[in-house]
């Protein structure tokens, strides 16, 4: 991917561990390499399809003034996110940051921090089955909408499910949307949680009746297994509900484990 990169801009601020390093100042480096699509900018030789990249120094230099870390890690993790979202075309980037007046004692040439974030492509499915079900599916996706951290970029028809799992309840109201977010996978579990919660989800049964129900599909095309989170999520294939809808906005979505696009697996669950 095309890249932007900056070297080594100055700015003046007051992160740091020691008290001192927070009233007096040092100097700290920043060096960014923003990706991004720059085709439609070197066509066009017009700076409004690009990035100005002054704008990011600038936008550095307000952000590293406006704000006290005491680690570089936790600006260096603030300034990233911060790009990411206020850049909207730069997709990926890496950020150093150097400490070069580090106090410690030592004769040093520089200390830095780096990190690489990026957009991820992410597959939730949403479901309801108590009260205004469609006002529940949509006021899930507003939250999300809410989150500067998430773009929804597709959402799926709502589709009128029966329950699974043998409670007697009512039919379910299922969708899938699909987002970009710079949430970690344990961050983004966490948000949609939060959201159920606010959206009051009942959870007195297993398998029962539910406010809202958010479940991440996909991640990038990453395989996770923890305590707290599988991805992809174990039952995409067995859940009609789930693949219905993900056949609307990404019928050729490889599952990163099977090998097999969502209308792959799809057809799999008619014919079995
Ligand atoms: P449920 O909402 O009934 O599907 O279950 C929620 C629980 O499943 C939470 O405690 C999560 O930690 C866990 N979980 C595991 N993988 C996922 C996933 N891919 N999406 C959502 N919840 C997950």
């Amino acid at each position: 991917m095309d890249q932007i990169r900056i070297v080594n801009l100055e700015v003046f601020s007051h992160h740091g561990v020691f008290k001192e390093e927070n009233v007096l100042g040092q100097k700290f480096l920043v060096s960014v390499t923003l990706y991004a699509d720059l085709s439609a900018a070197s066509g066009t030789d017009d700076l409004a399809k690009s990035v100005n990249y002054g704008e990011v120094c600038h936008f550095i230099k307000s952000e590293m003034e406006k704000y006290t870390f005491k680690l570089i890690e936790a600006l260096t993790e603030h300034l990233a996110r911060k790009i990411l979202v206020n850049f909207p075309i730069i997709e990926k980037i890496q950020l150093e940051v150097k400490k070069p007046w580090a106090p410690i004692l030592l004769p040093l040439e520089t200390v830095s921090v780096a990190m690489e974030r990026e957009w991820h492509l992410v597959y939730l499915s949403l479901g309801s089955n108590i009260g205004d079900k469609e006002n529940n599916l949509n006021s899930a996706i507003e939250l999300i909408k809410a989150d500067d951290m998430c773009r929804v970029t597709k959402v799926s028809p709502f589709i009128i499910t029966a329950p699974v799992g043998g409670v007697e309840q009512d039919d379910f109201l299922n969708g899938a949307l699909e987002l970009k977010t710079i949430r970690t996978p344990a961050e983004l579990l966490v948000f949609i949680q939060t959201i159920e919660n606010k959206l009051k989800r009942v959870r007195t049964v297993h398998w029962g009746p539910r406010t809202i129900d958010l479940d991440m599909l996909y991640y990038d095309n990453e395989v996770i297994r923890t305590d707290t989170l599988t991805i992809p999520h174990p039952e995409i294939k067995n859940r009609e509900f789930v693949l219905k809808p993900m056949c609307e906005i990404a019928p050729n979505l490889v599952h990163p484990i099977y090998g097999k696009t969502v209308y792959q697996l799809y057809q799999d669950f008619l014919t079995e």
